[in-house]
């Protein structure tokens, strides 16, 4: 269970009751959160690479490398958005179907690797080309070691290679807010659950003052409290070391 999450509260005026449980920081620092993440992650390209293989679309693995000149993660982290614009443009002009799931790896010289699972169709000659001519380096590669310019065969191919990626760390010399994973805006998302508690409105609570506030609004409104973890009435608890910057919602890129 997480534990710098803080809590989620919903409030119930007709029942004259706020319901309270826990907050997951949902952040990759966070060991407990990390393996819900990763998990989450490998389901959803998973899934999104069923349909696409069901339908007859083919998908493609690429490692694209940071440009020689960038030494360090960070270097390669700060140049990326820049140099991944201009190729994403220049990818969607390739294929009526422009999806991708991208998972930055922190590579052992200490640079930045980026791989992808892609609905693109080029090849590694186009990769290099054209990559290099957008800011990264110019040892790109369409298909896993290899196998260079294959084609994704199966969803386990994927997840074998999406798991792997995802079980790497990134180290320390990682830019704030940097995505562990980002997703093209269709890549099929994952069905959540059906649960009854997903309906409700939930409103984050991750300081002490918040807590006073929340807790305040409720005695004036008459509402009783619920913490639905036990079922019993809420006892306050201490958030203190809880700050918002460690609240960075990871699930929604
Ligand atoms: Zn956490």
């Amino acid at each position: 269970m997480c534990k710098r999450g803080g809590l989620l509260i919903t409030y119930q005026y007709v029942e004259h009751r706020a319901l309270i449980t826990d907050a997951d920081c949902d952040s990759w620092q966070c060991p407990e959160c990390q393996e819900r993440l990763k998990d989450y992650w490998l389901l959803h390209a998973q899934h999104g690479a069923s349909l696409f293989l069901g339908r007859g679309v083919k998908l493609f693995f690429a490692t694209i490398t940071s440009h020689e000149n960038t030494r360090t993660f960070s270097q390669g982290a700060s140049i990326f958005p820049d140099a991944w614009g201009k190729l994403h443009k220049r990818l969607n002009r390739t294929s009526d179907i422009c999806e991708y799931l991208l998972i930055p790896e922190h590579h052992k010289d200490g640079r930045l690797h980026m791989h992808a699972v892609w609905t693109f169709p080029v090849d590694t000659r186009w990769l290099k080309d054209n990559g290099r001519e957008c800011g990264f380096g110019f040892m790109n590669q369409i298909g896993r070691k290899h196998h260079r310019d294959e084609c994704v065969e199966s969803v386990a191919d994927v997840g074998r290679y999406v798991s792997k990626e995802l079980s790497k760390q990134l180290g320390d010399n990682v830019p704030k807010r940097f995505h562990r994973i980002r997703r093209s805006a269709h890549w099929e998302k994952l069905p959540l659950p059906d649960s009854e508690s997903s309906a409700y409105d939930w409103q984050y609570i991750g300081s002490n003052g918040k807590q006073e506030m929340v807790i305040e609004e409720c005695q004036r409104l008459h509402l009783q409290m619920v913490d639905i973890r036990t079922g019993e009435l809420f006892d306050a608890v201490d958030l203190g070391t809880i700050t918002l910057s460690d609240h960075v919602n990871a699930m929604t890129l």
